[in-house]
């Protein structure tokens, strides 16, 4: 752990978070109903700890096209709208035309909660389990948030 320090050091200090941003994601000024839609979601995935943090990636970050379809942004695994690989932060691209709900928060935020579960190893990036299926818990938390209005 000691030796940890000093390259968390490097990684939070000067002018890390353009260099390490992909990989170091900050959060980013909280929009409007954010707060809501994320206990929404946070909740129907059955937690009560405090949810991660989002970072917002938007604007001419958005510069690439996901294997949805829609505007992404390069990460370490390629384009995509969404990215997270600790369970403290998750990062999700919003378009002008987004809602909370047509976002990936609900996807990415899975994401988070099953590294919370299972460890760092635990995110079933490959989405193979139950969580993923059509009615599953992240398509539940998608429903709730249309039901907000979010
Ligand atoms: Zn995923």
């Amino acid at each position: 752990m000691q030796r940890l320090a000093p390259a968390l050091f490097l990684l939070l200090s000067g002018c890390a978070p353009f260099s390490v941003g992909p990989l170091l994601p900050l959060p980013t000024p909280v929009r409007e109903g954010q707060e809501s839609a994320v206990w929404i979601v946070w909740h129907t995935y059955g937690r009560e700890d405090l949810p991660p943090t989002v970072r917002w990636v938007e604007g001419a970050s958005l510069n690439c096209t996901a294997e949805t379809g829609r505007p992404g942004w390069q990460t370490p695994v390629g384009c995509r709208e969404g990215f997270t690989w600790t369970a403290g932060n998750v990062s999700v691209a919003w378009r002008p035309d987004d809602f909370f709900a047509t976002t990936a928060l609900a996807h990415e935020m899975m994401h988070a909660s099953l590294i919370r579960r299972f460890g760092l190893l635990g995110g079933d990036p490959d989405h193979r389990r139950p969580e993923w299926l059509p009615g599953g818990l992240k398509d539940q938390a998608v429903g709730r948030l249309i039901e907000a209005g979010l």
